[in-house]
């Protein structure tokens, strides 16, 4: 048995194929897991618990049927599906994660964050961070009708695609020392994100202590990627199903 972590699914009705992966994924491996974290950005655009979509609605009953399956499921928020709240987990029944949040994995004290945070070089995503993480604006999102919200997520998607193109991948990449603080702050020397889309396993020593950090990789098409964590260790794969 085996403790799965991924992220940056970026799940979206123009994706069926992630989609079915996904599914698939829930269906093969996660039913026979010890634990499912999902580490931010499962949804593309989550505006809201009372979205009704469709693709949606099939993904929430997926993780319900985890869940009532015995698995535990605990979901942290991204930056695209940050207003994920308290109707989704009871649908769902998931466990809402802070970020960070630190567990013992193994008996390895592991800090979990959604990543995005650690990239401080991209000041203008820091800006984005402030303007959406305050629950007052939060509030004021989630006060407006449905459409408005939907039209205002593809605004946002485009804008974030636009500037995306004018940024170097340093820039988008974490900022080294915003992860070295990090881990001495929350005093471990395990950290997994997700978020920067490169999946990998940094082998580090911080002040005479070999430090890891393992970032997940994001799921496009019919590919997926997920990090499997038991006693003996962890293992970063990619995953293209069963089928395939
Ligand atoms: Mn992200």
């Amino acid at each position: 048995m085996s403790t799965l972590f991924i992220s940056d699914l970026h799940l979206d009705g123009s994706k069926p194929e992630t989609i079915n992966l996904f599914h698939e994924f829930i269906r093969c491996e996660a039913f026979t897991s010890e634990h499912l974290y999902i580490l931010g950005d499962l949804f593309e655009a989550w505006i809201g618990d009372d979205d009704d979509n469709p693709e949606y609605r099939r993904i929430i009953q997926t993780l319900r049927k985890l869940t009532d399956g015995g698995i535990p499921v605990s979901v942290m928020r991204g930056n695209r599906d940050f207003l994920m709240a308290d109707k989704f987990a009871r649908d769902t029944g998931c466990t809402l994660l802070d970020d960070p949040t630190l567990i013992d994995l193994y008996g390895t004290p592991t800090l979990l964050m959604h990543g995005d945070s650690l990239c401080t070089d991209d000041t203008e995503h820091m800006a984005y961070r402030q303007v959406v993480l305050n629950p007052q604006w939060q509030q004021q999102i989630l006060s407006k009708p449905i459409e408005e919200r939907r039209d205002m997520a593809l605004e946002i998607r485009a804008i974030s695609n636009v500037s995306k193109q004018s940024k170097t991948d340093e820039i988008m990449d974490v900022n080294l020392d915003m992860v070295n603080n990090t881990m001495l702050e929350n005093n471990v020397t395990q950290l997994i994100h997700g978020h920067t889309h490169r999946p990998n396993i940094h082998e580090t020593d911080l002040n005479g202590k070999a430090c890891r950090r393992m970032v997940l990789g994001d799921w496009h098409g019919s590919h997926g990627s997920v990090l499997r964590c038991d006693s003996k260790g962890c293992q970063l794969d990619s995953y293209a199903g069963v089928i395939a």
